[in-house]
C-alpha cells in the first residue's frame, strides 16, 4: 500500500480519512496541531493520542518535511532559502525582516510558464506546480531555521511561479496557513500575488479571505501584451472586469504592483493613465523599482523620475508606495528566483 503524505490533504479531507479510519470528531484538531504548530515529524510524538491511533495513522500515512539546501543572507539581513524538493527540484523562499515584521516570499511552482520579459524565474519555463504540502513546508522549514529569534508575522504569494494556475493546492495551503490550530496566521497578513488570470480573479474572493496583488505594470494593451504575454488572453478590460466581479471585503484594497521599466511603461502619460484606469477599484498602488538579473533586456528609471511618477498618483488620491527591493545582493528580490539546475 502506498502511504499517504498526511500534509498533502486538504483540512476536510484530513478529517474524512480519519473519521473513515475510526477515529473520533476532535481527534482531526489534535492531529492538526501536532502537524503544523508543533512541527512532528513522528506519529509517535503525538502523546495525547493512544497507542492504538498512532499505530494507524503510521499503517496509512507518513509524515515528510523539505530540508534546506543553502541559506544565503544579504548584507540588510534579507534571508534566501534554496529548498530541495522530493524529487531533487528546487525552489526558493525569501525571508524579509523589517523592524515590524518578518515576511515570507514562498513560492508556488518550480518556474514559471508566464514568461513575463522583466522576470528571470519568467526566463526558466514551468516545471511543475508545487503540492500542498511544498507550499506549506516552506513556511514550516524556514520557521523552524529561525527558531526563537524571529518570528514569521506575514506571507506573500510572490515567490517562484503564478499562483492561480495552482489553485488546486494553493486554496487548501491557504486553509491551513490561516487556519488557528494550524500556522494560525491572520488572514490580513497574507497577500497572494497574479499575473492576472482574470477567470481567478473573479472567484478569488469566494474560496480565501486573504488578500490580493494583481501585477499590472502597464497601461496599455500594447506594451502589456509585450511584456506580459498573458495580457493577449486577459487583456486589461478583462483584467477589470473580473476584478470588479470579485466579492471584496469592505474596507479591503487591491494592491496593484506595477514595475517601472524606463522608457517601456514609466512616462509620465502612464502614470495618468494608471490613475484612470484604477479608478473603478478600490486600489492602492505598489511602484517597485526593476531588478536587474543576468541578461534583463530593461533598465530602472532615475530615482527623481520615479518619484515624479509617484507624485502624480498621491495628488490624484492614491496610496502609492515606492518598494525598496531588499536582497539584492543575493539574488533574493523580486523576479530574480531562478535556479539553472529546474530550466525548463
Ligand atoms: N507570478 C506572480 C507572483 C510572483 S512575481 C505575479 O507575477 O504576480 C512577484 C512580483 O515580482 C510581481 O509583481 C512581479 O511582476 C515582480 N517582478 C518580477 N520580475 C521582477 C524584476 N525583475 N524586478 C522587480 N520586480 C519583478
Ligand atoms: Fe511568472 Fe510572475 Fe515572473 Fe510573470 S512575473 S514570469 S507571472 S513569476
Amino acid at each position: 500500500m502506498i502511504l499517504t503524505n498526511i500534509k498533502n490533504l486538504s483540512l476536510s479531507e484530513l478529517s474524512d480519512r480519519l473519521k473513515a479510519l475510526g477515529f473520533e470528531g476532535y481527534r482531526a484538531r489534535q492531529v492538526k496541531r501536532w502537524l503544523y504548530q508543533k512541527d512532528v515529524t513522528l506519529f509517535d510524538e503525538m502523546t495525547n493520542l493512544g497507542k492504538e491511533y498512532r499505530r494507524i495513522l503510521d499503517e496509512h500515512f507518513t509524515i515528510s518535511s523539505l530540508s534546506i539546501q543553502e541559506v544565503q543572507e544579504s548584507s540588510d539581513g534579507t534571508r534566501k532559502y534554496l529548498i530541495t524538493l522530493p524529487d531533487e527540484k528546487a525552489i526558493e523562499a525569501v525571508m524579509i525582516p523589517t523592524e515590524s515584521r518578518n515576511t515570507l516570499c514562498v513560492s508556488t511552482q518550480v518556474g514559471c510558464a508566464m514568461g513575463c520579459g522583466f522576470c528571470y524565474t519568467g526566463t526558466m519555463g514551468l516545471a511543475r506546480n508545487l503540492t500542498i504540502f511544498e507550499i506549506l513546508d516552506q513556511v514550516a522549514v524556514v520557521r523552524r531555521d529561525l527558531k526563537d529569534k524571529k518570528k514569521l508575522t506575514n506571507l506573500v504569494f510572490m515567490g517562484m511561479g503564478e499562483p492561480l494556475v495552482n489553485t488546486k493546492n494553493l486554496y487548501p495551503a491557504l486553509e491551513i496557513l490561516i487556519d488557528p490550530e494550524c500556522f494560525a496566521f491572520s488572514r490580513h497578513h497574507i497577500t497572494v500575488s497574479t499575473v492576472g488570470i482574470a477567470p481567478e480573479i473573479e472567484k478569488f474572493g469566494d474560496k480565501t479571505p486573504v488578500k490580493l496583488a494583481v501585477s499590472l505594470h502597464a497601461t496599455t494593451d500594447e506594451v502589456r501584451s509585450r511584456i506580459m504575454p498573458i495580457n493577449k488572453k486577459y487583456p486589461l478590460k478583462k483584467l477589470f472586469e473580473s476584478l470588479k466581479k470579485m466579492s471584496l471585503p469592505k474596507r479591503n484594497r487591491i494592491t496593484f504592483e506595477y514595475v517601472l521599466l524606463h522608457g517601456v511603461n514609466d512616462s509620465l502619460d502612464d502614470a495618468r493613465r494608471l490613475a484612470k484606469l484604477l479608478a473603478p477599484v478600490p486600489a492602492k498602488i505598489n511602484l517597485i523599482l526593476f531588478n536587474e538579473f543576468p541578461g534583463a533586456p530593461y533598465k530602472r528609471p532615475p530615482d527623481e523620475w520615479v518619484l515624479k511618477f509617484q507624485k502624480i498618483l498621491l495628488d490624484k488620491g492614491y496610496v502609492a508606495v515606492i518598494r525598496k527591493s531588499r536582497g539584492r545582493d543575493i539574488l533574493g528580490a523580486c523576479g530574480q528566483l531562478a535556479i539553472e539546475k529546474n530550466a525548463a
